[in-house]
């Protein structure tokens, strides 16, 4: 497993995958990217992770990455690079998730906190989420599920396909089922494409 580290909470997102026995490696090159199973974009500032993202040229192998189907999860500014629509972005994202999402939405005044979230997909009991100046999901297209939303409020977990995103820091938290659903998306898009790539089984009195 990836994760993006050009800036931001990546460490934190390392630690948990490796607290899950999960084989992790930063990635900021682009030799960094063959034979990831997945890959982690993490909160932090999406301006300057855009910029990066361009300016080391992994803008295109990235985004190619995840229209081939590579597993992604952003989380917070990570979600804005992903979403097709990135309200208050200036910079080029990577515009892969039918989602709109509007940076800084929730103002200055509660730029952070923290509420109990039901998710379904990960069972009982609710998912302590972490806010930190996060974007607020305005919008989801047809193909997004939504995994969880604030008490009474907006979506802030969604998943398209391979892809996932979270408003809010599950890695900075102890509770590690938000990378544990990741991990099982990577294993299962692996063993897939394993599936496919090798030749049909050969017959016992074959030589
Ligand atoms: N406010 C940040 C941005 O717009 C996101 C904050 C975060 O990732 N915690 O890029």
């Amino acid at each position: 497993m990836g994760v993006l580290a050009l800036q931001g909470a990546f460490a934190e997102h390392l630690a948990a995958l490796e607290k899950l026995g999960a084989e992790a490696r930063p990635v900021r090159l682009l030799a960094d990217l063959p034979g990831l199973e997945g890959l982690i974009i993490p909160g932090g500032e999406s301006t300057t992770m855009a910029r990066l993202l361009a300016a080391l040229e992994l803008y295109d192998q990235v985004k190619g990455l995840a229209r081939d189907g590579m597993p992604m999860w952003g989380t917070c500014a990570g979600l804005i690079l992903l979403a097709k629509n990135a309200i208050g972005l200036r910079e080029a994202n990577l515009g892969v998730m039918d989602v709109a999402v509007r940076r800084n939405a929730y103002g200055r005044q509660v730029d952070s906190f923290e509420a109990d979230l039901e998710v379904p997909a990960l069972g009982p009991p609710p998912f302590r989420a972490v806010f930190i100046r996060s974007p607020r999901i305005e919008a989801v297209g047809a193909g997004v599920e939504v995994l969880a939303c604030r008490p009474g409020g907006e979506p802030v977990a969604v998943r398209q396909g391979q892809l996932l995103g979270t408003t809010f820091h599950p890695e900075l938290t102890p509770d590690l089922r938000f990378h544990q659903l990741f991990l099982r998306q990577g294993k299962k898009r692996a063993a897939r494409a394993k599936g496919k790539g090798q030749p049909e089984p050969r017959g016992r009195h074959d030589r």
